[in-house]
């Protein structure tokens, strides 16, 4: 169990620069189990620590794992170009803690993105070995037929793919919408695969990764939540 100065401990929750958090606290905006903590130099254990601060409770977290329903027209990149980032719909805390994109969902895909602060994880889950499967909803501008269905799990060749790449489901929703879920995390894998197999996605969301789903999280469009850990265990 690490104990932590709590001036460690503000900026390592992402409130600001050390130099800030230590003004935060010898103005006495801190308070732990209800008394004001004015000494920036006083240590705490850090597991299951709570912290009060603007009025509102934080339980610290070494790591933040957060789910994002991504709204369309956000990029996902690190150094968005045409569009504002996904980070700018999260808080500022998850911004001075560097969290990051687990993997990239196009401009105009919306739908569940996990983010993250730790690395290992970002790095497990987007590994092409872990084969985490990855649930979208594609809107198609011409009918979703029989045989595209069968394409689609036959598998279609790709241009700069070295073998046909095959959805692991893929089933008809409505005339015009498919259920597609892929193993793999190609480039524009969806749309890519859709116009391989004679068709051209109009819109596309992603409704799951892994067990976790967009449903059970609640989230309308623009919101995010923390994940915690029996939402984790579905993405195991
Ligand atoms: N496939 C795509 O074509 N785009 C995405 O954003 C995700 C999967």
């Amino acid at each position: 169990m690490s104990s932590l100065s709590l001036d460690r401990i503000l900026q390592s929750q992402g409130f600001g620069t050390r130099k800030w958090c230590r003004s935060l606290i010898e103005d006495g905006e801190v308070r732990i189990n209800g008394v004001v903590v004015t000494d920036y130099r006083a240590t705490f254990a850090t597991e299951g620590l709570e912290f009060e601060l603007f009025d509102e409770v934080w339980p610290y977290r070494e790591h933040v794992y957060i789910a994002l329903n991504k709204p369309a027209n956000f990029e996902c990149s690190r150094k968005p170009s045409h569009h504002p980032g996904v980070l700018t719909l999260l808080s500022e805390q998850c911004e001075w803690r560097d969290v990051q994109p687990v993997g990239r969902l196009d401009h105009d895909t919306t739908g569940l993105l996990l983010m993250s602060d730790d690395g290992a994880f970002i790095h497990a889950q987007s590994s092409p070995k872990r084969h985490v499967p990855k649930v979208y909803l594609a809107t198609t501008q011409d009918a979703v037929t029989d045989e595209l269905i069968a394409q689609m799990l036959a598998g279609v060749q790709l241009h700069d793919e070295p073998a046909p790449l095959a959805a692991l489901v893929c089933k008809k929703i409505s005339d015009n919408q498919c259920e597609i879920v892929l193993e793999q995390g190609k480039y524009h894998q969806v749309k890519r695969m859709l116009a391989a197999a004679g068709n051209h996605c109009a819109a596309l969301q992603r409704i799951a990764v892994g067990q976790l789903t967009l449903a059970q999280l609640g989230l309308e469009e623009g919101e995010w939540c923390y994940l915690e850990e029996h939402h984790l265990a579905l993405l195991a």
